[in-house]
């Protein structure tokens, strides 16, 4: 058929970095699944510049089976820019992003097709329970979600990856945001659409060790806020506000100290107390501050968001 746009009904996504003993039990499982649709799909995956056997692993796949299709970006970009170039080389009528270490199961897809089939249009999987994950990656996690839920003004549902099911018009909605700093979940709940979550849950990794460490999640937060929030830029000003106003205070309260009982011992504490305090609420709104400058420079270069080296298994461009 020469625009195979038509005949495929889901494009299964699957971003991998170095996940080269996980590829085969997902693939399998997958297919099992997929299976039971009777339906039409591809298995699209992002080589994101892994190190390991990754890309050997997949190729062979491909010679396998012909649905599976690969895509080899030129380096390391990170999941959600990983993400992304599957996304705009899918080409079913729905579109299923997940994770290849099987804590998304693919059981679930059913699942997710069957609220498509009732005409939603981005159909998420909420996790119930986080199994093999720490006290504190969960309470982080749940510290993320009400934070961000208190300052950005989209709704973007907690405990909720990027596991979901979108529709070919939102993925083409979702195809016309291009911006650098890409936080894939807001941008999900951001387009709109009619959408709708299941509960499923969460599975321990199958092999191989997680991506992330604090120090990313830190940064992911950061990201996740600033890509859609102008209110800490506000918290500047109030913070600014507040400290100003409490300095107008106690130079009030030391100038009426001073008349009645007098000055006896010079203010050195005092004063160095306030000079750092200042000092300190200065330097943290200048680093809020700093924080969108920079996304304002990373987005006014418009660079093109990742490089393709190799496509196994597609005909033609999207
Ligand atoms: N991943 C990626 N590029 C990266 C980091 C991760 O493509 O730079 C993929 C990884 O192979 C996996 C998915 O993103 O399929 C989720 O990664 P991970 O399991 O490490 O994250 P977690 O589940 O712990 O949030
Ligand atoms: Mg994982």
């Amino acid at each position: 058929m020469e625009n195979n746009k038509a005949v495929i009904t889901f494009s299964i996504v699957v971003p991998v970095f170095n996940e080269k003993d996980n590829i085969f039990p997902f693939y399998e499982r997958t297919v099992k699944v997929m299976g039971e649709l009777h339906e039409p799909f591809e298995i699209i995956f992002i080589n994101d510049g892994s190190r390991d056997t990754t890309l050997d692993v997949l190729a062979l796949l491909h010679q396998k089976d012909k649905r599976v299709k690969v895509i080899d970006l030129a380096r390391n970009y990170g999941k959600e820019i990983a993400l992304t170039a599957g996304i705009d080389y899918s080409s079913g009528k729905a579109v299923i992003p997940i994770d290849v270490d099987l804590q998304d199961p693919p059981e679930i897809i059913p699942r997710l097709a069957e609220k498509w089939k009732e005409g939603y249009e981005v159909v998420y999987a909420t996790r119930e329970s986080r199994q093999g994950e720490s006290w504190l990656k969960k309470l982080t996690a749940a510290m993320f979600y009400k934070v961000i839920g208190s300052f950005v003004h989209i709704n973007i549902p907690p405990n909720t990856g990027d596991f979901r099911l979108i529709d070919r018009k939102a993925v083409d909605a979702l195809k016309e945001l291009r911006e650098t700093h890409r936080f894939m979940k807001g941008l999900f709940s951001w387009i709109g659409f009619r959408q709708t979550g299941i509960l499923y849950q969460r599975e321990p990794r199958f092999a191989g060790n997680t991506k992330w460490n604090y120090w990313k999640l830190i940064n992911f937060a950061i990201e996740g806020i600033t890509s859609f929030s102008n209110i800490p830029l506000r918290l500047a000003t109030y913070l600014g506000l507040i400290v100003s106003l409490c300095a107008l205070l106690y130079g009030l309260f030391f100038f009426i100290t001073t008349l009645i009982i007098g000055n006896p011992v010079p203010g050195y504490p005092s004063l160095l107390v306030i000079v750092l305090f200042i000092g300190g609420v200065q330097l943290f709104c200048m680093g809020l501050i700093g924080e969108y400058i920079g996304r304002i420079y990373d987005e006014s270069k418009q660079r093109t968001l990742y490089f393709v080296r190799d496509k196994i298994g597609f005909n033609d461009t999207p």
